[in-house]
């Protein structure tokens, strides 16, 4: 089982819920759960875990390099590359790393085999534990452009038969499709703003495009307007539990904590997350 935390923006607590609801899974279920943070761009789950006896590898993807004495600049690369991320000049190239996918296809296409591999490195992962639960996380280096090979590179690191709870980036762009492969719940936070309400509608399209069964959780649920919660009626989607603002919550997560036992909005949203994922056949 594997479920996504999503949001179609930043800042509306997804990592608050998500790091609350793998705690309270771990310990009903200790050594099953995986908490995998793959909001690679700003990881922020060990702010609240605290994972211990972390250990941390470099990641790099294979980009495309020039044998020297080989091109003799028929610009096949160039016309392939659909990312415009291999330039072809008379009787060399100019690969722009940040652009490559590193799908590999320029090396394959070559007539001169003039292309070889080279592993460039962006980012690292890092895995760890904290009180019965496994923390996975990537954090991609400052500079870099592309993160979902990261993304996808830290969900694969997840033991095999976890209970997975996965902390995607915010938004609805490559990255997010990258975190949300294999999810089979989707928990969409939000918040009762305008901001909110139009990055909801884009994840809402985005979970049915995919076809993923996903529910909403409102978070500062007595600031704002009704707006989300109408469209989350219009739309059939389940609106779990909302979550007030409350001093105690922030109290706690300025201090590096997840404030289970100081907010009980949050420890009902959680358990009745919990119940409902652990129903037959889930949300709709
Ligand atoms: S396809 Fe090969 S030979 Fe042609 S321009 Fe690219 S690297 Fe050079
Ligand atoms: S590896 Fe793929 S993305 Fe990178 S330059 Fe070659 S064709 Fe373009």
């Amino acid at each position: 089982m594997r479920v996504a935390f999503a949001s179609g923006k930043g800042g509306t607590g997804k990592t608050l819920l998500s790091t609350a609801f793998a705690r309270a899974l771990a310990d009903r279920e200790p050594g099953r759960v995986a908490y995998v943070d793959a909001d690679v761009e700003e990881p922020n789950g060990h702010l609240f875990l605290h994972p211990e006896k972390v250990t941390t590898t470099r990641f790099s993807v294979p980009i495309p390099v020039l044998v020297d004495g080989r091109c003799r600049g028929c610009g096949a690369c160039q016309r392939f590359c659909a990312w415009h991320a291999i330039i072809a000049l008379r009787n060399r190239v100019m690969v722009l790393p940040e652009l490559c996918h590193a799908c590999g296809g320029c090396i394959q296409i070559c007539p001169d085999r003039a292309l070889r591999e080279q592993m460039r490195s962006i980012g690292s992962l890092s895995f760890g534990t904290t009180g019965g639960l496994a923390w996975h996380s990537g954090r991609l280096d400052v500079g870099e452009a592309r993160s979902t090979p990261l993304v996808s590179a830290v969900l694969e690191s997840a033991p095999e038969g976890a209970l997975t709870v996965v902390d995607c980036p915010p938004g609805t762009s490559c990255p997010v499709l990258a975190a949300l492969e294999g999810a089979d719940r989707v928990v969409l936070v939000t918040e009762p703003t305008p901001f909110g309400l139009h990055d909801l509608d884009l994840a809402i399209r985005l979970c049915r495009v995919l076809g993923l069964p996903h529910v909403a959780v409102l978070n500062r649920a007595d600031l704002g307007d009704g707006g989300v919660r109408d469209h989350l009626a219009e739309n059939d989607v389940p609106l779990v539990a909302e979550i007030p603002f409350e001093r105690e919550i922030a109290v706690a997560v300025s201090e590096g904590r997840i404030p289970l036992a100081d907010s009980p909005a949050l420890k009902e949203a959680v358990e009745r997350l919990i119940e409902l994922l652990e129903s037959p056949g889930g949300p709709s």
